[in-house]
C-alpha cells in the first residue's frame, strides 16, 4: 500500500529551501565515483539533470529515444522562461512569481515546491546566460523580458520564438562536456519499456534499442524519470510525435503513485484543426497575446458570412469586433491564463460567433500592433512565427487576422513526488514535465521550462544526494538478477504478444479512436455522463486494439509501428485513468472543468471545502480498480480566493 509523505521541510516557505539544504546528507566525492543514476530523457529536465549529477562526479546513464539529445521535445519550446529578476522593474519578486504560480494553477499546487521553484527561477537565467544562451536584449545591450499570461508585469525571458531550443542547446553543451570527461554515458535510439525494483527499490530500467530491436537491461543505485508529458494521448496536441506517457505509466504500475492525472493544459492559441489526416497541431506561441488582440464577430451574420468565404475579417469595422478577452477580463485582457482563454473561445465558438471553415477558430488580430510599433518591430519580435503560420495556413498574418483555436498541450498531472521529487518507489525520481509537482490545475506559460530547468540543475542534485547517501555501501547491482530477467521476459512477451495478433487495424486507428474520446469527453468541457461514457468507451477500444491490432514489420529492427503500438497500449490505460480521475473531482479547477460546477459567468466553481487535495492513484493489477490516496493541500502563506482576473 502506497503511503504518501510530502516531506515538506519545516519552517516559514520562504525559508524551507534554505534550512533543507542546510541539514541534507551529502556524499562523498570517493563515493559519488561508486554510485551509478539512471537518467531517463533529455530534454531540459533530464539533460540538466544529467549534466549536474556527472558535474558532481556520480556516474551517469543518460537514455533518450531520438539520436541525440539535443532533439528532445524541449527543443519545439517558443515563447519564453519566467524568472522573478524584476529586470523591469515593474514589482515582481520571488514572492509574487510564487503568487501568481499559485493563483494560476487554482489553488491545486503544494505551496513549499512552488515557492522553491520561484526560488530558484533567477538561478537558471544566470545559469544559462554563463551557457552563453543568446537571450534577447534591449538596446542598450540588457537581458529582455516580455508577459504571459496570468501575469500582470513582464518576467519572461525568451529567445525570440525559439527558447526551448536555444536552453536545450545550453544544457546539451553541459552534458556533453559531461560524455566527453566519461561521467555520463549517452544511450541514444533506446526506449524504456519497464521499471525495475529490487527489494521495493528502484535499481534499473529494461530498454528497447530500437534500431535493432535487442531489448536491454540497465542497472543503477537511482533511477530519475524526465520523459515529459502525456499530451499525446489525445493524438492531436502540440506535442512532437514522440512525446508519451509510456514510462510513467510503466512507474505507475511497478507502484508510483499517479497524480491529478486529469489535469491537462489546453492551450488557446494553436492552428486550428483542418482534415481528419492530420496527425499533429502546430502552436501559436503564448508570447503572441503580448501584441495580438484575440476577436470574434459581435453579429452572427458576420461570422456566418465569414465561414461562407463571402466577407473577409479585414472588412469587419472595429465596432463590429468583439474583442472578447478585454471585454471580459479588462484587467488582463488578453493574458489571462490559458484556461482562462480557451474556455472563453470555445464558449464564443459553441454560440456561433466561431469563424474559418469549420467554425473553430477566433482571431489573433495584430493590425494595431503594426499601426502602433511598425511592421519591423513585430516581425522582429515574431518573425519565426509568423512564417511558420504563413507556411502551414498559406495566409500572411501581417495583413489579415491569424486564425487560432484550443488544442491539448501540457499534462500537470503525472507521476506524485515529495519534495525531494522522490516518488513512492524510494530511489525512483520524477522531474520536469513528468512529474507533477509545481502548477496544480493549470500551468502559467514559461513556467515549463522554468520547472524542468530548476528540477535539473537546482532542486535533484541536491535532493538525490540525500538518498544517495544511505546507499554507498550498496555494490553496483548486477543486470542477472532474476528481477532484471523477470521484466525482460514480460516486455519481450508483451511485445510478442502485440506482433502476433495481426488484426485488420493500424496503431494509429486506435490511438485515433482513443483521442476523439478524449477530446469530446475528457477535454475542454466534462461532466458525470460523458466521463462514465468515456470510461466504457475506452475500455471497448482497448480490448478491439488487443485483439484486432495490425503491428507491421518485425521485431529486432528499426519499427516505428512497434513503437507507436506500445505507446497506445500504455495510452489506452492512462486515458481511462484520466477519464476515472475527472469523473471524482466533482469541481472545476484550472484545465478540468466539470460543467456542472461553474459560476453564473461561466468560470470555474472550485470546491475547496471537499476537494483541496492532490488525487494520487495507486495500481493494484489489471482489470482491477486504482485506489485513490489523498495528499491535503495546506497553504500556510497564500490566502485561498476564487481566481478573479478582471
Ligand atoms: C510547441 C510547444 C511549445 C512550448 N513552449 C513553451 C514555452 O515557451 N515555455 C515553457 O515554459 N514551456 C513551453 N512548452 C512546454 C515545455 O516545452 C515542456 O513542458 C518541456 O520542454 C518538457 O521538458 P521535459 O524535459 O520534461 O521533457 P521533454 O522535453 O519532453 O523530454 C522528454 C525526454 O524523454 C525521452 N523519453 C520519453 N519517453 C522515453 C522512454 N520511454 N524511454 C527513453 N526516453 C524517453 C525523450 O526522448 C526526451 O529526451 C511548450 C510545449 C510545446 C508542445
Amino acid at each position: 500500500m502506497i503511503k504518501l509523505d510530502a516531506k515538506i521541510p519545516e519552517g516559514p516557505v520562504a525559508q524551507k529551501w534554505t534550512n533543507y539544504k542546510a541539514h541534507q546528507n551529502l556524499v562523498n566525492p570517493a563515493n559519488k565515483l561508486k554510485l551509478d543514476v539512471i537518467v531517463v530523457g533529455t530534454g531540459l529536465a533530464g539533460a540538466a539533470g544529467a549534466a549536474s549529477f556527472g558535474e558532481l562526479g556520480f556516474n551517469v546513464l543518460n537514455f533518450c529515444i531520438q539520436d541525440s539529445p539535443r532533439r528532445a521535445h524541449s527543443i519545439s519550446a517558443q515563447g519564453g522562461i519566467n524568472a522573478a529578476k524584476n529586470y523591469q522593474n515593474d514589482g515582481d519578486s520571488i514572492y509574487r512569481l510564487y503568487y501568481d504560480t499559485i493563483k494560476g494553477g487554482d489553488y491545486r499546487s503544494r505551496e513549499a515546491n512552488v515557492y522553491r521553484l520561484a526560488e530558484v527561477s533567477n538561478h537558471i537565467i544566470d545559469q544559462c546566460v554563463a551557457q552563453g544562451v543568446p537571450f534577447a536584449r534591449d538596446y542598450g545591450g540588457l537581458l529582455d523580458n516580455r508577459s504571459f499570461g496570468g501575469a500582470q508585469v513582464s518576467r519572461t525571458f525568451y529567445a525570440r520564438g525559439q527558447t526551448g531550443q536555444q536552453l536545450l542547446l545550453g544544457a546539451y553543451s553541459a552534458l556533453s562536456r559531461q560524455i566527453e570527461k566519461g561521467n555520463v554515458k549517452m544511450y541514444t535510439r533506446r526506449e524504456m519499456l519497464d521499471l525495475v525494483t529490487v527489494d521495493g527499490k528502484a535499481r534499473g530500467i529494461i530498454a528497447r534499442h530500437l534500431i535493432t530491436g535487442e531489448i536491454e537491461k540497465y542497472a543503477a543505485h537511482a533511477v530519475v524519470i524526465a520523459t515529459g508529458g502525456y499530451g499525446n494521448v489525445y493524438f492531436l496536441s502540440t506535442n512532437a510525435m514522440s512525446c508519451n506517457g509510456g514510462a510513467a505509466w510503466q512507474c505507475y504500475k511497478r507502484g508510483a503513485a499517479f497524480a491529478n492525472p486529469c489535469y491537462v493544459q489546453i492551450h488557446p492559441t494553436c492552428i486550428p484543426v483542418h482534415g481528419s489526416f492530420q496527425s499533429k497541431l502546430t502552436l501559436m506561441s503564448e508570447s503572441l497575446r503580448n501584441d495580438g488582440r484575440i476577436w470574434v464577430p459581435k453579429q452572427k451574420k458576420d461570422a456566418a458570412a465569414i465561414r461562407a468565404g463571402k466577407l473577409k475579417p479585414t472588412q469587419i469595422a472595429e465596432a463590429d469586433r468583439d474583442y472578447f478577452l478585454e471585454r471580459r477580463y479588462p484587467a488582463f485582457g488578453n493574458l489571462v491564463p490559458r484556461d482562462v482563454a480557451s474556455r472563453a473561445a470555445k464558449e464564443c465558438c459553441d454560440e456561433g460567433y466561431g469563424v474559418g471553415a469549420t467554425g473553430l477558430a477566433v482571431y489573433l488580430d495584430f493590425a494595431s500592433a503594426i499601426g502602433r510599433l511598425g511592421k519591423h518591430v513585430i516581425e522582429e519580435r515574431y518573425g519565426n512565427l509568423f512564417q511558420m503560420y504563413e507556411k502551414i495556413v498559406d495566409e500572411n498574418p501581417y495583413n489579415t487576422p491569424m486564425m487560432i483555436y484550443p488544442a491539448i498541450h501540457y499534462t500537470m498531472g503525472g507521476i506524485w513526488v515529495d519534495y525531494e521529487l522522490q516518488t513512492t518507489i524510494p530511489g525512483l525520481f520524477a522531474a520536469g514535465e513528468a512529474n507533477f509537482s509545481d502548477h496544480g490545475a493549470n500551468r502559467l506559460g514559461a513556467s515549463a521550462l522554468m520547472q524542468g530547468l530548476a528540477d535539473g540543475y537546482f532542486v535533484l542534485p541536491y535532493t538525490i544526494q540525500n538518498y544517495l547517501s544511505s546507499e554507498i555501501r550498496t555494490p553496483r547491482l548486477s543486470t542477472d538478477l532474476p528481477q532484471f530477467n523477470e521484466a525482460q521476459k514480460a516486455v519481450e512477451d508483451r511485445i510478442a504478444k502485440l506482433m502476433n495478433i495481426k488484426g485488420n487495424h493500424s496503431v494509429d486507428y486506435f490511438q485515433k479512436k482513443l483521442g476523439h474520446i478524449m477530446w469530446d469527453k475528457v477535454g475542454m468541457g466534462r461532466t458525470k455522463a460523458g466521463l462514465t461514457e468515456a470510461i466504457e468507451e475506452i475500455r471497448a477500444v482497448r480490448k478491439e486494439f488487443w485483439h484486432n491490432v495490425r503491428v507491421t514489420g518485425a521485431i529486432d529492427e528499426f519499427n516505428p509501428e512497434l513503437e507507436k503500438a506500445l505507446r497506445t497500449a500504455d495510452h489506452l490505460e492512462l486515458g481511462e485513468l484520466m477519464a476515472l480521475d475527472a469523473l471524482h473531482r466533482e469541481e472545476s479547477c484550472g484545465g478540468h472543468f466539470r460543467q456542472e460546477y461553474q459560476t453564473p459567468e461561466h468560470e470555474a466553481l472550485r470546491r475547496d471545502d471537499t476537494f483541496m487535495y492532490v488525487s494520487c492513484w495507486e495500481y493494484t493489477g489489471e482489470n482491477a480498480e486504482p485506489v485513490m490516496h489523498k495528499e491535503p493541500l495546506v497553504y500556510e502563506e497564500i490566502k485561498l480566493a476564487q481566481r478573479d482576473y478582471k
